[in-house]
């Protein structure tokens, strides 16, 4: 019995039969809270850790509460047969669960002692010692490495970037799999150069062979309307299918695997 089960942290969701957040069939769990402010961003609802309201089909709905680690769990373990059969677990999600590290820690070392396949999609925007603890307790970690240039990360995410690229070398030396993910945003760095860039660096990395561009969408437009915040990404359309393409042929000439979407 995990020593961990009590140990409570903030989420604003639970998603099951999800096939795009790591290996087979998972249940996503959506930490609330994020230290990046991505202008594109699909859950802006994710990003302040406060429990907020939103307005979705003109009701008002809360937005984020407290559960245990006890509580996930047992949401998680309902659809083990799915796991066994498909290489699927839990992933943690957000927001940023590096912005609740405790309790990620304890979600997924209880997790692992449940003998349930783990998986993390994260910013990596923490300092080393706080990612080191987590990693003995993860089987995947799904990276995002957003622009090669800390000044264009800066100005569509709010934060630079050394500290995320240091991290991923770190990381990749120390983690069971690690998987780069690159949110392709048209106007920040969807150009076949900026690709090329993340794609090298990617393939600098000691053990990782995969990519996953992610083309972006304006799914999210309504929940900042919902909470009353500007939409900053205008009108700009997502990317097209060709561009994808051409994006995919430009990471794989660094010698990645590369799929687009999840
Ligand atoms: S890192 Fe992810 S959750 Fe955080 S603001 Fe950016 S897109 Fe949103």
């Amino acid at each position: 019995m995990s020593d961990y089960l009590n140990v409570s942290g903030r989420i604003f969701d639970i998603q099951k039969f999800s096939v795009h957040d790591g290996p087979g069939v998972r249940t996503i769990v959506f930490f609330k809270g994020c230290a990046l402010r991505c202008k594109w961003c699909c859950n802006p609802e994710s990003q302040k850790h406060e429990i907020q309201t939103m307005l979705q089909n003109g009701k008002e709905k809360t937005i984020g509460r407290d559960v245990t680690v006890a509580e996930v769990l047992e949401i998680v373990r309902q659809d083990m047969p799915y796991y066994r059969r498909s290489g699927g677990g839990l992933t943690l999600s957000g927001g940023e669960m590096l912005c609740q590290s405790d309790f990620a820690y304890a979600l997924l070392r209880s997790a692992k002692e449940a003998a349930i396949n783990t998986a993390v999609e994260t910013t990596g925007f923490a300092s080393y010692e706080v990612i080191e603890k987590l990693l003995p307790h993860i089987d995947t970690v799904l990276m995002d490495i957003k622009h090669t240039n800390s000044q264009k990360h800066k100005a569509f995410t709010t934060q630079p970037n050394e500290l995320i690229l240091e991290n991923a070398v770190k990381i990749a030396k120390n983690a069971k799999k690690l998987i780069i993910r690159v949110p392709v945003i048209p106007t920040f760095n969807d150009t076949p150069e900026e690709i090329g860039d993340i794609a090298k660096f990617a393939a600098s990395l000691e053990g990782v062979t995969e990519i996953n561009l992610l083309p972006y969408h304006r799914f999210g437009k309504d929940k900042y309307d919902g909470l009353n915040r500007e939409y900053l990404m205008g009108d700009l359309p997502s990317p097209t299918d060709e561009q994808m393409q051409q994006l995919k042929s430009v990471a794989e000439r660094y010698g990645l695997t590369c799929k687009i979407g999840g």
